[in-house]
């Protein structure tokens, strides 16, 4: 089956879950979201793009973007970021203040929002005040630059991260944070408040299936860089489901409550997917069970 009779079969084939599962409530922009929506991308490392149902609609990456934010601070950082930050999947729920305490103020991984703190700390250490270089990674990504951050999302979740805004607070206490905790917290929900269709994303994320390199040709990362960010999506990127995810499509990927899903098969290619009920673990029902399908139908896993 080519590719896009393979993405018909799925989007056919996953519709009877789509809109199970619950949205996102947490910010009005959020629950206002119809569940009834479904898109999946796929992009092949030679660009061909292939895309089915609400692909091209732009929607809330939300924790997708901690890839992108970990990207950055990776490369201006070097490995001294991860004297702040561990690499290990946490077992605990992403936004957790008691798994921060048992792990004496070190961040379990750069995915959950703790790490996520740590990582944006350090970009905005390099960069000044906000996350535009994140932003300029984004946009060179995916050549488009047109890309922003939604700023009803974005007002929403700086006005209601008390959750995060301890976490930072906690990480300073415990001396993890360099900078001001509450300028940490504003750039970080205004880097998850960037609205990306499941086709932009699918460009964006290609420097994780190249080895480093953009749709335009150029390295935005390097080679080994890449090979541990996929290593970190696999082990930490679906939130406390990283197993189950692994087993049933095993691809690295990172999900956000958004209800989008970024997988990559380096060398090969990257899927988006995009549909808001979210299971118990915080992970798209319908796009998860799309890429079990994609990863089935294909025959292509890292394992
Ligand atoms: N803005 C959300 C938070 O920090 C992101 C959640 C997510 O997508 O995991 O709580």
């Amino acid at each position: 089956m080519d590719t896009g009779s393979v993405l018909s079969t799925i989007a056919a084939e996953v519709q009877p879950l789509v809109g199970q599962g619950a949205v996102a409530s947490y910010i009005p922009p959020l629950a206002a979201i119809d569940p009834a929506r479904f898109g999946l991308a796929v992009r092949a490392t030679d660009g061909a793009e292939h895309a089915v149902g609400d692909a091209t609609e732009r929607f809330s990456i939300q924790s997708i973007a901690k890839v992108l934010s970990l990207a950055v601070a990776m490369d201006l950082e070097g490995d001294t970021l991860w004297a702040r930050v561990g690499r290990e999947p946490s077992g605990t729920a992403f936004n957790s203040l008691v798994q921060l305490e048992a792990d004496g103020g070190v961040p379990r991984n750069p995915m959950i929002n703790a790490g996520a703190l740590v990582v944006m700390d350090a970009v905005l250490a390099h960069t000044g005040p906000d996350a535009t270089p994140v932003l300029d990674l984004v946009r060179a990504a995916t050549d488009d630059a047109t890309l922003t951050v939604d700023g009803a999302v974005a007002e929403a979740e700086i006005a209601t991260a008390h959750r995060t805004r301890a976490l930072a607070h906690y990480l300073k206490a415990f001396g993890t944070l360099r900078g001001d905790p509450d300028t940490v917290v504003e750039a970080y929900c205004r880097l998850c408040a960037l609205s990306m269709s499941c086709v932009e994303l699918c460009r964006a994320f290609t420097f994780l299936a190249t080895g480093g390199h953009a749709p335009s040709g150029q390295q935005v990362i390097s080679t080994r860089q890449a090979k541990r960010l996929n290593a970190i999506m696999l082990t930490c990127g679906v939130y406390d489901e990283a197993g189950d995810f692994a087993y049933r499509v095993g691809l690295p990927a990172k999900s956000g409550v958004g209800g989008g899903i970024v997988a990559v098969m380096p060398g090969e290619f990257v899927a988006a997917t995009w549909s808001p009920g979210l299971g118990p673990r915080g992970n798209s029902v319908a796009g998860t069970m799309a890429l079990e399908l994609l990863t089935t139908y294909t025959g292509r896993s890292v394992f």
